[in-house]
Parts: structure tokens; C-alpha cells; sequence
């Protein structure tokens, strides 16, 4: 299997824009007459680095891998549309997935009209991998792996991953957003030899910027290369790109530690509930539970200004809830108005 045969071919034949800025680099100083921007300085009259090397190096410094392996996005949403579109062909090909997992793979699919193929994770909610094999025909272009998995909590197992990149003909794509609150390192250190693997991060969870929207893609040079081809040249703001710079100077292994500490006492406050029928382990900022009467419950919480989010109605979650792990203290305004219920 090659890669480049995976991408689609105008996408391969695409000249990517070329912004003033790629045609001259010399450097910030100088009368800029180039890019038809305004001259009068306010702090963002000029466009921003198309490439992001400053925040690309503070990642690869933080990250233990080269620039050149990571693509910046506008949230991983932006990274996840942008794999459809790279290597799916509308109308024909198909890509894979997880269930339950995240919503955003379907949508990005569906908007792209690709067929989606949902595989059932088992009650325990592991890989399936010989399911998902089977589901795969010629034209399977994407794999989605959630690890730890949203809603279900879990980290997948390493082996059946690894399995599933072996033997996928395609693109495995594996979204991390959960994985500092995981005791774990995931597949980050085996994009640069594993050619067919992209691993997706964020900074909307441990890293507390949900609402600066930066995602993360790390894979092969070459699908690097495809992504920065097809993005907008100036995704990331000038704002953006500064302020996670200098957020990302800040050490998040701490709150991490705290989150997990305050999980844990959340899920054994939970335990002894009697509408509390089974807690799911958790390896990231949430946990799955499943209760009595999931709607009922949720609309009693709701009641007492508490929202969590109503996961019932999902593929292998029935009457389950999906609880954000907060401060103490709203952990403990939880746990008093459950205990009342
Ligand atoms: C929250 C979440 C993300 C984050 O998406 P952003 O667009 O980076 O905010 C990605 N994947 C999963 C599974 C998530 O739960």
C-alpha cells in the first residue's frame, strides 16, 4: 500500500495557494507592499503566519516531534474534515468508525458524502477488531479510533490498535483529545514510522483553550504536507497563535492531577447511589454512568442548574450519562443533588 495512492488524485495535483507571505520570506523587517493589508499598526493588520512555525516549534519542543510531523488546525475538527477531503472521494468511498463514539467523524462524513461505517465496540467496549476488518472493502479509506474514547472513557487497547493499523488499508486516524488524563502515551511516538497512522490532539480538554480552537494533527511528513496543502492558508489568528504560544509555556500537570483525583471521588460518591447502577472506568475528564432513568435524571439535574450531558439514546449506552469532571466544588453540588434524587 502507498500512501500517495490513497490521496485523491486532484488533490494530488493541486498547486497549493501561495500567499505573500511563502513567496517572500525574508524576514519581519521591511516595507510591506505584498499582501494589499492595511499599513496602519493595530495589532492585526497584518495576515498571520500561514505555517505557524513559532507555535509549531513550542508544540514540537512540548511534543518531542519535528515540525515538519505536525499540522495546526482550527480545533481537530478542522483536521478530521480535512482527512475526508484528502483521501475520500465523494459518493464513493467509505470510511470507518467506532460506536459509540465522537459525533464530529459522521458529520464530517456526511457533509463530504461519504458513507460512514459505524462497528459496534463490544459491551465492554473494546475493539472489535475482526468486526471492523470485515466491514472494510477496497475503497475504506479512513479508520476513526477514539483513545480514551468519548462517551465510553476508555483507552483502547494497544495490541488491537496496533493490530488494526498492520492490517487497515487505509488511513488510521486516532483522536487523543482525552489522552493527558490518561496514564498512557499513546501512538504519538509512532507516527514517524508508522506511514499510514495520524494521531489527533487537542488543547480544548487538559490544556483548558476550548475556546481558542487549536487542534492538532501528527503524522508522516507527506500527509503533513497534504493537510497544509488543503487547510486555509491563514487558519490559525494572529491572536490565537500568540496566546497559545505563551499558554503553552505553563505546565497542565497539575489541574490533570487534580481532574483525575476529583474523578475518582466523584465515581466512588456515585457508587453508592442506589439510581446508580454501573459507573464505567474512566481514563479521561468524564465519566460514563449509567443510571435508572437517564432522561429523568437528566432533566431533574437540569432542574437544580446542574447539566450533564444525556448519552441514552446512543449505541451501547442506555440510560447512560456523560459527566464532566469540574471543580470540587462543583463536584460536590453534584453529588448533593444526586444524593437527593
Ligand atoms: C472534545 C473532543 C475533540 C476536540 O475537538 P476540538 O475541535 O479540538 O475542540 C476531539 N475529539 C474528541 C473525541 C473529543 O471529545
Amino acid at each position: 500500500m502507498r500512501i500517495e495512492d490513497l490521496v485523491r488524485v486532484n488533490i494530488r495535483n493541486t498547486a497549493p495557494y501561495s500567499t505573500a507571505r511563502d513567496e517572500y520570506q525574508g524576514g519581519e523587517i521591511g516595507t510591506f507592499l505584498d499582501a494589499n493589508e492595511s499599513p496602519y499598526p493595530n495589532g492585526y493588520n497584518r495576515y498571520p503566519d500561514p505555517h505557524q512555525v513559532e507555535l509549531k516549534a513550542k508544540i514540537s519542543q512540548i511534543k518531542g516531534i519535528a515540525p515538519k510531523n505536525i499540522f495546526i488546525g482550527n480545533g481537530s475538527d478542522e483536521a478530521i474534515d480535512l482527512l475526508f477531503r484528502i483521501f475520500c472521494s465523494p459518493g464513493s468511498d467509505n470510511a470507518l468508525a467506532i460506536s459509540p463514539s465522537y459525533g464530529m467523524y459522521r458529520v464530517a462524513a456526511d457533509i463530504n458524502d461519504i458513507e460512514m461505517r459505524e462497528v459496534a465496540l463490544r459491551e465492554d467496549f473494546s475493539l472489535d477488531t475482526e468486526a471492523i476488518i470485515a466491514r472494510c472493502d477496497p475503497h475504506s479509506k479512513l479508520l476513526f479510533l477514539c483513545s480514551p474514547n468519548n462517551p465510553s472513557g476508555n483507552l483502547l487497547e494497544k495490541g488491537a490498535v496496533e493490530y488494526l493499523i498492520e492490517n487497515f488499508k487505509g488511513i488510521v486516524v486516532i483522536d487523543e483529545a482525552y489522552i493527558d488524563f490518561a496514564n498512557d502515551e499513546g501512538f504519538l511516538a509512532q507516527v514517524t514510522h508508522r506511514e499510514n497512522l495520524v494521531v489527533l490532539q487537542t488543547l480544548s480538554k487538559a490544556w483548558g483553550m476550548a475556546g481558542l480552537r487549536l487542534g492538532m494533527a501528527f503524522a508522516s511528513e507527506y500527509i503533513i504536507k497534504m493537510m497544509s496543502r488543503v487547510k486555509y492558508p491563514y487558519n490559525i489568528n494572529v491572536e490565537a497563535q500568540s496566546i497559545v504560544k505563551q499558554m503553552l509555556t505553563k505546565s497542565i500537570s497539575d489541574s490533570v492531577a487534580q481532574i483525575i483525583e476529583q474523578r475518582e471521588w466523584v465515581a466512588s460518591q456515585l457508587a453508592s447511589l442506589p439510581r446508580v447502577k454501573h459507573i464505567y472506568p474512566s481514563d479521561a475528564n468524564f465519566l460514563l454512568v449509567e443510571v435508572d432513568n437517564a432522561p429523568q435524571i437528566y432533566s431533574q439535574l437540569i432542574e437544580q442548574g446542574v447539566i450533564v450531558r444525556d448519552r441514552s439514546r446512543i449505541e451501547g449506552c442506555k440510560n447512560c450519562l456523560r459527566i464532566t469532571i469540574g471543580t470540587d466544588q462543583e463536584c460536590r453540588r453534584l453529588i448533593e443533588i444526586m444524593k437527593q434524587l
